[in-house]
């Protein structure tokens, strides 16, 4: 690519492509924009980088001050790391640091729901529910239990979403109970999945029943918001719209939304206090890039940019025009079973039969013969095939920018529709 601005992206033969997915959920408020590239400019020019060891930089500072004042109340501090990844891996850290702090030292465990993405390292794969992405790295695999899929389109018939939810709590009780709850030191979940599966909401009462459960058996809730923070499903936070609060947060992606590489780590007083009396340097981590200036000065321009256009709140006022366009383009398509999503994130399931939802055979590949046929056209969507409970959940996921202009809207759903038209 030699050119990018708003949602468009031009190849070096001219070709231009509308990126209806923000690159990878990343480019939030599109390309292009010269007042971020300035105020990283000006930040490389006055203190490029400081080592999060010795010093802060006022723009590190500053940031991490921003970024807990749109947090939900009660997540006290912030610390930067570079991507997503790496904030997890900080967060797993910060959790077995904090049961070691309280005397329980055989608290160790992440566990994290089948098809969930927390990230490419091997601790971050360990926790990740993506059988593809771990296949090749098996032995190397921590012993991190796994918990069910959620997935209210593959709810049995007849359950409500709630008596649904409410089963898939009991669910994973007996789970965590099989693999003993003194061995978990933290659950993590995506408040709403991004790539694995598909942008699933989890049901009514979900999150508040995993808090619940959390606090009986002494274990701590990490909320993975890398692909939902900083406005995606309409709120800074998808955990500020959801029934219970997290003891960690971990974000990326948004927060400098592709201008520069930058993720993070926010943690809850509760776990602060009681790490803090431990051992005052324990939150410390020790990556060379955290809290790199540059990288916090982008993240700060970023802020100010959504704060000025009221970005958040237009996505979330845009919620549902956006599925109400996506019902209309290709809703009543034979192999479209399911549209559904939060904010400016959308997953479209595919099915063999509507009626039945019966998956449509893996072995068809058909998420990529979407994308293949909508970068045909020049759309960039991604597509994956979630299996939520040993069904496939063939699908693609469409995430534009914020700012993405409503002729820009039509055109991304228009020519969606005639990519799954060609792929059938
Ligand atoms: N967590 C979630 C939910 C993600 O979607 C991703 C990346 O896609 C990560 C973590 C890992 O982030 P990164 O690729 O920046 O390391």
């Amino acid at each position: 690519m030699v050119r990018a601005s708003g949602i468009e992206l031009f190849d070096a033969d001219g070709r231009r492509y509308l990126d209806a997915v923000s690159g990878i959920y990343v480019a939030n408020i599109g390309y292009g924009l010269g007042e971020i590239g300035e105020a990283m400019a000006r930040q490389a020019a006055q203190v490029p980088f400081v080592y999060a060891g010795d010093f802060a930089t006022e723009a590190e500072t500053t940031l991490a001050e921003r970024v807990v004042a749109l947090a939900p109340d009660g997540l006290a501090k912030a610390y930067f790391t570079s991507g997503g990844s790496e904030a997890n891996e900080v967060a797993f850290k910060i959790a077995r640091r904090y049961q070691r702090a309280g005397g329980n030292e055989s608290r160790w465990r992440i566990a994290s729901r089948w098809q969930s993405y927390h990230g490419a390292t091997m601790a971050t794969l360990a926790a990740s529910g993506k059988v593809s992405r771990r296949r090749d790295f098996l032995p190397y695999m921590l012993d991190f239990p796994k918990l069910p899929a959620v997935s209210l389109y593959r709810a049995p018939l007849g359950l409500t979403a709630q008596a649904y939810g409410e089963e898939q709590v009991r669910e994973v009780e007996r789970r965590l109970i099989q693999e003993d709850p003194a061995s978990i030191a933290a659950i993590i979940i995506e408040p709403v999945t991004g790539a694995g599966s598909g942008a699933l909401v989890p049901p009514p009462g979900y999150i508040r029943g995993l808090r619940a459960l959390c606090d009986r058996h002494d274990i701590l809730l990490i909320a993975d918001e890398v692909v939902t923070g900083f406005g995606r499903t309409g709120a800074a936070f998808a955990s500020s719209n959801l029934e219970a609060l997290p003891d960690i947060i971990t974000f990326g992606k948004g927060v400098a939304a592709g201008y520069a590489p930058l993720a993070g780590v926010l943690i809850s007083s509760k776990v602060i206090e009681r790490l803090e009396r431990a051992a005052p340097s324990s939150l410390f981590t020790g990556y060379t890039y955290s809290g790199h200036a540059v990288s916090c000065a982008a993240g700060l321009a970023v802020l100010d940019y959504l704060d000025r256009h009221d970005l958040i709140a237009q996505v979330r006022k845009r919620e549902s025009a956006f599925l109400a366009r996506a019902q209309a383009a290709f809703g009543r398509h034979q192999l479209v079973g399911d549209i559904r999503g939060k904010g400016a994130l959308m997953g479209i399931e595919f099915v063999a039969d509507r009626e039945s939802r019966a998956p449509l055979d893996p072995a068809l590949g058909f998420h990529r013969r979407v994308v293949e046929a909508a970068r045909g056209l020049g759309l960039l969507v991604r597509g994956e095939a979630g299996v939520v409970d040993g069904v496939s959940g063939d699908h693609v996921l469409v995430a534009p920018a914020f700012n993405a202009t409503e002729a820009e809207l039509d055109e991304i759903f228009a020519m969606l529709a005639v990519a799954i038209e060609q792929a059938a």
